[in-house]
């Protein structure tokens, strides 16, 4: 049966207007999911109805739902009476890792923040300080996580910006950044792997080191910024 026009799921979510589309569709999926607005055991709202109320493309909603899927928090179930349907309002992880979630919560939200006002800073330093051997490095390290299994993918994704802030040659500014970097690694790691997150940051991280190689230092800034906020809307919504 079809979502009638005035499904409160529908009503919930907004248009999604950042270029994160597929963070923002999740963040937003699971906000109407911890809201009580979609409840055990109810359907979800069809794919094309999803993809017209978000503005986003059928690709990105199916995506956003297979991370669902990842985490606990939905069921697919195909033939006449099918549909995505909400069976587990908390996602369902393993005790440990929700005990980890609840502990990390504080701290994190803050961190998030902290990280999203320092890093483009660092991005545009790095863009006006880089050498040819810094762009070698960031391209290695691009080279790296993306080949990389999950864990490994998560440390290589903080080394990249600990090797920007390198680039400063500022101390101050490398540990601050590893500072947040590690809290942010943490929260990451007891987070279920997003595989459209995940190729997402690789395409983010190579605008970096692209406007970095160009010296386009508002540039570096403005896909720094871009990349956090992607994070910071998942962490956001699955921890917070
Ligand atoms: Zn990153």
């Amino acid at each position: 049966m079809a979502t009638k026009p005035g499904d409160p799921t529908l009503l919930f979510l907004r248009e999604v207007g950042s270029r994160n589309a597929f963070e923002e569709t999740v963040a937003q999926l699971v906000r109407a999911i911890r809201f009580g607005i979609v409840t055990p055991g109810s359907k979800f709202p069809a794919e094309r109805e999803l993809s017209e109320r978000l503005n986003v493309s059928r690709t990105t909603v199916r995506e956003a739902i297979r991370s669902l899927e990842e985490f606990g928090y939905v069921e697919t179930r195909r033939g006449r009476f099918g549909g995505t349907f909400l069976v587990h309002p908390e996602g369902a992880a393993p005790e440990a890792d929700r005990a980890k979630r609840e502990a990390l919560q504080p701290e994190l939200g803050e961190a998030v923040t902290f990280r999203e006002a320092l890093e483009p800073g660092v991005a545009r330093l790095a863009a006006r300080l880089a050498t040819g051997e810094d762009v070698s490095r960031l391209e290695a390290l691009c080279d790296g996580a993306e080949s990389a299994s999950a864990e490994a993918y998560i440390r290589l994704n903080s080394q990249f910006h600990l090797a920007l802030a390198e680039i400063t040659d500022s101390d101050t500014l490398v540990k601050a950044v590893a500072e947040v970097e590690v809290k942010v690694m943490d929260a990451l790691l007891v987070v279920p792997r997003m595989e459209g997150s995940v190729e997402h940051s690789h395409e983010q991280h190579r605008a970096i080191v692209a406007a970095v190689a160009a010296r386009d230092a508002d540039g570096a800034r403005a896909a720094m910024e871009e990349h956090l906020g992607g994070t910071a809307m998942i962490l956001r919504e699955i921890l917070g």
